[in-house]
């Protein structure tokens, strides 16, 4: 069953590894967002513009722990 068998290394392999990210607003320092990254493909601090409620328009958002 190769399928099976593909599937159960991705499971417990440590093949893919995603990692749960909280984004926070540059401008206000507000956690505005959850999201998961797979940090083989991103291993950089993710920056993403969005939008914050607090600030109440669209600003730079970067990862934080
Ligand atoms: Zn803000």
């Amino acid at each position: 069953m190769p399928e099976a068998s593909i599937a159960s290394k991705f499971m417990g392999g440590g093949i893919t590894v995603r990692t749960k990210i909280i984004l926070a607003c540059t401008e206000c320092q507000q956690r505005n967002y959850d999201t998961m990254k797979e940090k083989r493909l991103h291993p950089d601090r993710m920056e993403t513009k969005k939008y914050c409620k607090f600030c109440r328009k669209h600003t730079l958002h970067k990862e934080t722990k």
